[in-house]
């Protein structure tokens, strides 16, 4: 095996819980590392403006991302960034983290790799990823300024994007399974008073159709069976899916609990089953899902990896 670098503590995933928890870490000093396979700030830096982080009204995702990031750094955390591949740990307890360049060692593992969208599953739907169809309004929202969109789910990121692209598109279709939305009704109702805002309820996308571009929408009324289907200039429309999210447990699931909801049990202090894993944010196991409560828990969980080196070192 390549020598690996040892470090206190390892975190994964440089978003918001990974972020505090290498805050807290290194400002209880332990050598931290904190790996991230892209942008700082992980879901938040696709997101235009967080405004609902206490104190920090107005700001972009990708700036809270970045600040979270540097406030870390500054505290002493070294940032690598890098994929993480695989985790595994010895039986004297040490955890070795490859990524595709390095291999690292720590008596602590934090496991902050977030939740990913989940996808609608209709036919033709990974096909046109990024030729049409998209998981993010903010990244993507630009390409269908003056175009036609639907946005798939009736939950709260559904509204919350469906809003965002009222004020780019020039209609917006909001295309519900059931016949009611999911969201508050003050959400709800913010959306549909926009006037080029409408509603296909009780309706799913079976397959979309097209050449480089989509062309062709095939849509199941999910009371009658029936299906149906719509025709466009081929780029004239895109479909923006807001599903849900999974929690990215791969690395650690055979030494974690899994909940219904697909995230990791824990502890109050971010333990899991295995001595010296933690994991903190959205691939946990809980209610909600912010950068609120996902910076609390990474701070959690970065205090209590400082506990469990102490009492290793005695
Ligand atoms: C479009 C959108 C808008 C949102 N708006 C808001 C909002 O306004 N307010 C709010 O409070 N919350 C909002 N959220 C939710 C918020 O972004 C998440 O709750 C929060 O980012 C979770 O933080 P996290 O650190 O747990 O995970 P994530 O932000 O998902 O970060 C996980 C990080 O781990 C990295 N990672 C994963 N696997 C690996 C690997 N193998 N190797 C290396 N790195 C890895 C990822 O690249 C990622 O950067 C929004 C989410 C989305 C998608």
């Amino acid at each position: 095996m390549d020598s690996a670098r040892e470090f206190d503590a390892i975190v994964i995933g440089g978003g918001p819980a990974g972020s505090a928890a290498g805050l807290y870490a290194a400002r209880a000093s332990l050598q931290v590392l904190v790996i991230e396979q892209g942008m700082p700030g992980g879901q938040i830096a696709t997101t235009d403006i967080v405004d609902n982080y206490p104190g920090i009204p107005n700001i972009t995702g990708a700036e809270l991302g970045q600040k979270m990031l540097d406030h870390a750094e500054s505290a002493g955390v070294e940032v690598a960034y890098a994929m993480v591949l695989a985790v595994d740990r010895s039986e004297d307890g040490i955890f070795t983290v490859k990524t595709d360049s390095e291999t690292y060692a720590a008596p602590v593992l934090i496991m902050a790799t977030g939740a990913v969208p989940r996808t609608a599953g209709f036919t033709g739907e990974d096909t046109f990823r990024g030729r049409g169809v998209s998981y993010c309004a903010t990244c993507d929202g630009m390409f269908y300024r003056n175009k036609k969109v639907f946005v798939v789910g009736g939950g709260n990121s559904a509204c919350e994007e469906g809003l965002y692209l009222a004020h780019i598109a020039d209609e917006v279709v909001m295309v519900l399974r059931r016949d009611e939305f999911r969201a508050p009704q003050g959400r709800v109702d913010k959306l549909l008073a926009c006037d080029n805002v409408s509603v296909k309820y009780s309706t799913s996308i079976d397959s979309v159709e097209g050449g480089h571009l989509i062309s062709r929408i095939a849509f199941r009324d999910n009371v009658s069976g029936e299906t149906y289907v719509e025709e466009y200039p081929e780029g004239s429309v895109g479909i923006f899916v807001f599903a849900g999210n999974d929690p990215v447990v791969d690395l650690v699931r055979p030494m974690v609990e899994i909940a219904q909801d697909g995230g990791v049990v824990t502890d109050e202090t971010m333990a899991t089953k295995t001595p010296g894993l933690y994991c903190a944010g959205d691939m946990r196991s809980k209610k909600l899902r912010q950068v609120v409560t996902a910076a609390a828990d990474g701070a959690i969980a970065g205090s209590a990896a400082y506990a469990y080196v102490r009492e290793l070192r005695g």
